[in-house]
C-alpha cells in the first residue's frame, strides 16, 4: 500500500510535456482551411542570403509549410556577398509587387549586411515576422499587428492548454528583440506580472523560482537547472542547441539517454533546450520538449501571419 502511495506520487511528480508538433499541424490545418475558403492565393517571399546550413534548413521547412496550407512561395537565394544596396533593391521590388503577401529575410544576414536597415525598408504591411519598428511599437503599445512568430507560438501553445496567463508571475529568461522583448510584451498585454531577465540578472534562480510560467531564451543547453523551477509551474523552452558530448546528453536526458546517444552516433549531436530537461521533469508541472515543443510552431505562425497578411491586403 506504501509502495503503491510511493509510485503514486513519483508518477505526479512528472512534468507533462505540451505538444508542439500536434499543435502545429492543427494550426496549419486551420490556415488551410481559411485560405480554401477566403478563396485566395497568399504568396510569401522567402529571402536567403549566403550558405549558412541552418538557416537554409529554416528557409526550406518555411517553403514546405506554405506547400501544405496553400500559400505560394517566392524564393530569392542570394549569394553571401550581396551588399546591403543590393538586398534593398531585393526588398523595393518585393514591396511593389502586387502578388506578394509576405516578405521573409532569414537571419541572421551575413556582417557586410546592415540587418536594421533592412528589417526597417520591409513594408509594415508585409513584415510577416513582426521584426519592422512600426510593428514592434504597435505590439508595445499594446494594439499588435504582426506578432513575431516564436512568441506568438508560445502564446498559442499557453492559451490552448488552458494555462491561465492573467495574474500569473510570468518570467522571461533573455530580452532579445525576436523571442524575449515581444513574449514578455504579450504576456503583459494578457495581464500576467512580467520580470524580464537577461545576463546582468542578480541571483537568477531566486527570480525565476517565483514563475508560475517560466520562459527560457537563452541559447545555452540545458541551462535552466532543477533549483530556478517553482514546484508545478509551466516551463516553455525555446532554446535550440546542439550538444555533441555523450557524458554530457546522458546527464540531461533520463528516461531518453539512449536515442539521444543514438543521435550522436548517427548525426554527431543531438538538440538539446534551455531547460536541463531531467531536471524539469522532477520539478515543473508542464514543459515544452526540444524537440517537438516551440520550434514547429514558429512556423505554423509564420503561415497565420502571411494568411492575415494577405487577407487585410486584399481586404477580406
Ligand atoms: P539571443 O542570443 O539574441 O539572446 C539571448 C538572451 O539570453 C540575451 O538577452 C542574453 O542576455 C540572455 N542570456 C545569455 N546568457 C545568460 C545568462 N547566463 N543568464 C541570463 N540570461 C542570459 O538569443 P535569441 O533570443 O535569438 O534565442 C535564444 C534561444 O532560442 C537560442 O537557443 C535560439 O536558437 C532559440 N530560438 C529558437 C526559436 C524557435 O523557433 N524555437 C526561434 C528563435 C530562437 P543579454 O541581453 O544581457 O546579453
Amino acid at each position: 500500500m506504501l509502495r503503491l502511495a510511493a509510485m503514486v506520487s513519483v508518477e505526479q511528480t512528472r512534468a507533462e510535456l505540451l505538444d508542439g508538433r500536434t499543435l502545429a499541424e492543427q494550426i496549419k490545418r486551420e490556415v488551410a482551411e481559411e485560405v480554401r475558403r477566403a478563396g485566395i492565393k497568399p504568396c510569401l517571399a522567402a529571402v536567403l542570403v549566403g550558405d549558412d546550413a541552418a538557416s537554409a534548413v529554416y528557409v526550406r521547412n518555411k517553403v514546405r509549410a506554405c506547400a501544405e496550407v496553400g500559400i505560394n512561395s517566392d524564393q530569392h537565394v542570394l549569394p553571401a556577398a550581396t551588399t546591403t544596396e543590393e538586398l534593398l533593391a531585393l526588398i523595393d521590388e518585393l514591396n511593389r509587387r502586387e502578388d506578394v503577401d509576405g516578405i521573409l529575410v532569414q537571419l541572421p544576414l551575413p556582417k557586410q549586411v546592415d540587418e536594421a536597415l533592412i528589417i526597417e525598408a520591409v513594408d509594415p504591411r508585409k513584415d510577416v515576422d513582426g521584426f519592422h519598428p512600426t510593428n514592434v511599437g504597435l505590439l508595445a503599445i499594446g494594439r499588435p499587428r504582426f506578432v513575431p512568430c516564436t512568441p506568438a507560438g508560445i502564446i498559442e501553445l499557453l492559451e490552448r492548454n488552458k494555462i491561465e496567463i492573467a495574474g500569473a508571475n510570468a518570467c522571461v529568461v533573455g530580452r532579445s528583440q525576436i523571442v524575449g522583448r515581444p513574449v514578455a510584451g504579450l504576456l503583459l498585454q494578457r495581464h500576467a506580472t512580467v520580470t524580464i531577465c537577461h545576463s546582468r540578472t542578480r541571483d537568477l534562480p531566486s527570480v525565476t523560482r517565483q514563475a508560475d510560467i517560466l520562459i527560457a531564451a537563452i541559447g545555452r543547453p540545458a541551462f535552466i537547472r532543477g533549483d530556478y523551477i517553482k514546484r508545478g509551474a509551466t516551463v516553455i523552452d525555446v532554446g535550440v542547441n546542439k550538444v555533441t558530448d555523450a557524458n554530457e546528453a546522458r546527464s540531461m536526458f533520463a528516461d531518453e539517454a539512449d536515442k539521444r546517444l543514438e543521435a550522436i552516433k548517427q548525426r554527431g549531436y543531438t538538440l538539446v533546450g534551455d531547460v536541463h530537461p531531467a531536471e524539469a521533469d522532477q520539478i515543473a508541472g508542464r514543459r515544452t520538449p526540444v524537440p517537438g515543443g516551440v520550434g514547429l510552431l514558429t512556423v505554423a505562425m509564420l503561415m497565420r501571419n502571411t494568411l492575415q497578411a494577405a487577407k487585410a491586403r486584399r481586404g477580406v
